[in-house]
Parts: structure tokens; sequence; C-alpha cells
């Protein structure tokens, strides 16, 4: 058997999955499973590096999968989170990526050039560090420069969630992005301290009013893990408009393996999910151009179709876009090649 095709991935919440695991986070990363990315199923499904997210887990509000498994509906936003709070929860999981870097389980890129050497050596697996949610940065941006001195290289200024920056997106089936207010003043702020700094500006849970925001302040726009609303009408999607958008400014969109934002009726529903896969990308190509779409697995972080259970999966995803007629250099380009040339244009 030859080689799996190598995967570059747009977001993962691997660091939260191994943050919250009880045993060192070098050990639970090594073993097979629990988890969606762990090295053994990296390995076996060719998933070569990707940006890892880190996310303020309010240990107060959990969101509750079951309303996935009856659309309509409509979560209400939860309270925004204290930054203390935040630069902990944080803090812990920026430490398991050093431990991960310093293990030799990932290599923490914080350069492009360095990102294409970590790809050619093969391995260890490429990391970019990812925050996802911006509530431990306060409205001065006080934080942003030991949060890049950390290897932070992209920020999603909000999570499904009110910050000081920005408004996310409910969890809402159907609706589309346009939910709420766009950036404030002080996310504008973020948005250009993030443009100096070559860093990446993830609009993926951001309402429609902050993604075209974050273009007027100069970034290009990028979804790292946010599928085709024409196809899967979610708030959480993007329409044909916003995927346009985001091919104009030079930007990215990845797609989200999650079945409630792949299957067309928003249900958890594993069974069949993975078959709306190649409608997504086709319409992603289509508005936003094939040199701008890539992957956006939300591995460890949502619930997965059935037939790609994990990392391990990945080659079925691959085969599915060959049976649709995708060739080699399609499929190069959406499993690794445009992350990565984005990522060499964006970071210093
Ligand atoms: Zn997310």
């Amino acid at each position: 058997m030859s080689d799996p095709v190598r995967v570059f991935d747009g977001h993962n919440d691997a660091l939260l999955r191994l943050w919250r695991d009880d045993r060192p986070a070098t050990q639970a990363f090594a073993v097979e499973s629990p988890g969606h990315i762990t090295l053994p199923r990296a390995r076996a499904g060719g998933f070569g590096g990707g940006f890892f997210a880190m996310f303020a887990l309010d240990p107060q509000v959990g969101l509750d999968f079951a309303i996935f498994d009856n659309p309509p509906y409509d979560t209400p936003l939860p309270p925004q989170m204290s930054r203390d709070v935040a630069w902990r929860v944080i803090m812990g999981q920026a430490q398991v990526a050093q431990e991960l870097d310093q293990a030799g389980q990932v290599w923490m890129c914080k350069t492009g050039a360095e990102l294409r050497r970590a790809w050619n050596a093969g391995d260890p697996m490429a990391m970019v560090l990812h925050l996802e949610g911006a509530e431990c940065i306060g409205p001065d941006l006080a934080e942003l420069d030991t949060l890049f001195d950390l290897g932070l290289r992209s920020i999603g200024p909000v999570w499904s969630r009110p910050t000081v920056f920005a408004h996310g997106v409910p969890f809402r089936y159907p609706s589309d992005g346009d939910t709420g207010p766009g950036l404030t003043a002080a996310g504008r702020a973020l948005v250009r301290a993030c443009v100096a700094r070559g860093m990446v500006v993830d609009c993926s849970h951001m309402t429609m009013k902050g993604f075209y925001d974050v273009a007027d302040e100069g970034a290009a726009l990028v979804a790292t893990h946010s599928n085709a609303h024409a196809v899967s009408p979610s708030a959480r999607n993007l329409t044909d408009d916003q995927l346009r958008a985001i091919g104009q400014t030079g930007g990215m969109a990845g797609l989200n393996f999650g079945t409630v934002f792949l299957r067309p009726d928003g249900r958890r529903n594993a069974a069949g999910a993975l078959d709306h896969a190649i409608a997504h990308l086709d319409r992603m190509i289509d508005m936003a151009g094939e040199d701008h779409v890539g992957l956006g697995s939300d591995f460890d972080g949502a619930p997965m179709p059935e037939g790609l259970d994990s990392a391990a999966d990945l080659p079925n995803l691959v085969q599915r876009m060959r049976d649709a007629g995708y060739g080699d250099q399609l499929i190069a380009k959406l499993c690794h090649e445009n992350w990565l040339r984005f990522l060499e244009r964006t970071l210093p």
C-alpha cells in the first residue's frame, strides 16, 4: 500500500483534550486512544500537522451536544468569560504545547520558512499554535506579545461567545451568520495588531458583520473550520458571498468534519454524514477558488462522521475526493499545499 496523502489541518482541539486528561500530556498523546489525534493515529492517517487551538473552556458553562439532535435549534450565547480564568486555562494549554514540542512529538513552527522545513522533514508533525476565543487578552492588548513569544501565530477573536473584541455566532440552525454586531473598536485594534505581527485572524465563529470588518482592517479572510452554508444552513457555515470574499482577499476556508456542520439537516447523526463532504468542497472551491480551500477537521472538538472517526481515517476522505474525480494536484492543494502556501505568505 502506498503512503497516505499527507494532511495539514486548519483546526483541532487536541491541546484542550490533553490538558483535561489526568495523565502527562506526552503520555496521553503517545497512546492509540482515546482522542481523534494521537501520535499513532496521526501516523496511520497521514496527519502531518495543523493549527492546534488553545480554547478557554469555561468551567461554569458546558455545551450539550444533545441540542444537535433536534433541529431547528438555537442556543443562547454563553456569558462573557473572565479574563483571569481564561488566562489560567490558556496558559495550561500553552504548557501542554511546550511539553509536546520539547518531547519531540510536535514541531511548533513560528515562521513560514520553519513550517516548510518541518513539513519537508515529515516527523514530528508541524504545529501552528492558535487561540480560539481571545478572552485572555484585555482591550489594551497587553497580553498579545507574551502570547506571541510563547509561539502563538493565529487568533480567533471569538468562539461562539462574546468577547471585548467581537461577537460569536450562536449554534443556530437554520440561520446564516448575520446574528449580531461586528468588531468593537478594541477588536479592530486586535486585528490590526495581528496583521502587523504576521498573525492569522480566524473568523470561523464570528458574526457576518465581524467577518467583513476583519477584511476592512486589512487581514486576509480566514475561516479555519467552517463549511458551505448553501449545503448546510448553519450559522457557523459560510455564505457564497463570504466564500467569494475569502478567495478575493487571498484567505482560506477549511472543511469542518463535524457532523452538525456537514449534514444538510444540521443533525449530530454520524451515519452518512461523510457523504456530504464533497458537496461542501465543491461549493467552497466554486466560490473561493481551488487555491483557497483546505481542511479544518475540528478533531477532538466535534462529533465525527462514520468512516472518519479519527485522524487514522483521513485516507477515507481522500478516497471520497478520488471517487468524485478530484485529481492528484487538487487533492494535494486541499490536503496541505494551500494551507502551507497561505502560512508561508502570512507568518513573519
Ligand atoms: Zn471551533
